[in-house]
């Protein structure tokens, strides 16, 4: 199906709800609620439940994709007999009222999980049984700075169907098949653009590319990692950290599965080997290979250009128990080269 050039339509707040509704009862639809007091992308049963009116869910939407615990195989073992079961996920589901930072946070991770073959089976997925509706911002949060990163408020990139808001209700764009296929037959096109995000925020200079390298036996490092605790906060609330580990469990006598969980480069076991050795054994050089990671070796890895591996969506800055902020951390190595 190709997607004819006036795929935009303009609705009411009201045909939003029903939209949302007819969505809910025939998938699993996920969308920003308020949970006590955080709000986070979780299932709803109806538009009633959804909050419009947000700054940014407290955690990604990763979880939906790349879970933080996910069963990848069921091993069972009689006798002599190992048998093993992949165990793929079925899912069918919307994903509502995504930020443009956390869908480009997507897209980092299909560079890793779908780019490079071979793909992952259980992100693959997940991410082709999931239509993505990007909420554009209005305006940026406290601790965003996308726009410092190649981002944007508007930014449709890994969205399915871009959804503005306007004065009279929304505007909505299908920029894939799949958001195509979602939209509701009777709505009446319009050829209208999509509406400017005008937004003021401050603009964090980073390192060019290629300069990366340069700093990387800097001192600086030692000094800006003293105080992280290595408790890992930073990459589990990031939309684009994706490191895990697998381990086998045991269920009961010869039936067992093998799971993957979340990790990451900060923690002080990541990448221990036999004899109890680790590379990274301060946390300067762990924090500067999470920086590293962002900016310099995964957009190198994966083709990523000038992008970096951050979208600018600021949780690792709002999570970190000793308050060490990756704009700070731009700011100073920037003025090291
Ligand atoms: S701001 Fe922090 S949490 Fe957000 S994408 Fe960048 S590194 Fe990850
Ligand atoms: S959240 Fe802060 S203290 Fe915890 S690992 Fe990340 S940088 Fe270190």
């Amino acid at each position: 199906m190709t997607i004819p050039p006036s795929s935009t339509w303009k609705i009411t707040r009201q045909e939003l709800s029903e939209w949302l509704d007819a969505l809910a009862g025939v998938q699993t639809l996920i969308a920003p609620r308020q949970v006590n007091d955080t709000l986070l992308y979780r299932p709803v049963n109806s538009s009633r439940e959804i909050c419009l009116q947000f700054d940014r869910p407290a955690l990604s939407a990763k979880e939906f994709f790349f879970p933080p615990t996910e069963r990848l195989l069921k091993i069972e073992k009689k006798g002599k007999e190992i048998s093993l079961a992949e165990t793929l996920p079925d899912v069918q589901q919307v994903l509502f009222g995504l930020r443009p930072c956390d869908a480009r946070g997507l897209s980092t991770l299909d560079a890793l999980f779908l780019k490079q073959p071979p793909a992952d089976p259980y992100y693959a997925r997940r991410r082709e049984n999931t239509t993505v509706i990007v909420l554009a911002c209005k305006e940026m949060g406290p601790l965003c700075f996308c726009t410092s990163v190649g981002g944007a408020p508007d930014d449709p990139t890994g969205a399915d169907i871009m959804l503005y808001e306007t004065d009279e209700g929304y505007q909505v764009q299908a920029l894939s098949e799949k958001g195509q296929a979602i939209i509701p037959p009777y709505w009446q096109a319009t050829q209208a653009t999509p509406p400017s995000v005008q937004v003021e925020a401050p603009v964090y200079s980073v390192l060019e590319h290629n300069a990366w390298p340069e700093q990387f036996q800097a001192d600086y490092w030692q000094t800006a990692g003293e105080r992280c605790l290595s408790c890992r906060a930073c990459a589990y609330v990031c939309p684009t950290c994706r490191c895990f580990i697998v381990r086998d469990e045991m269920i009961r006598p010869g039936e067992f599965e093998r799971l993957r969980c979340w990790d990451s480069c900060s923690g002080e076991n990541y990448r221990r080997v036999a004899g109890g050795h680790r590379p990274r054994a301060n946390p300067g050089e762990r924090l500067r290979n999470r920086i590293f990671c962002k900016f310099y070796y995964y957009p190198e890895q994966y083709d990523l250009g000038e992008l970096p591996a951050c979208t600018g969506c600021g949780r690792c800055i709002e999570v970190c128990p000793v308050n060490i902020d990756i704009t700070e951390i731009l700011t100073d190595v920037g003025r090291l080269a």
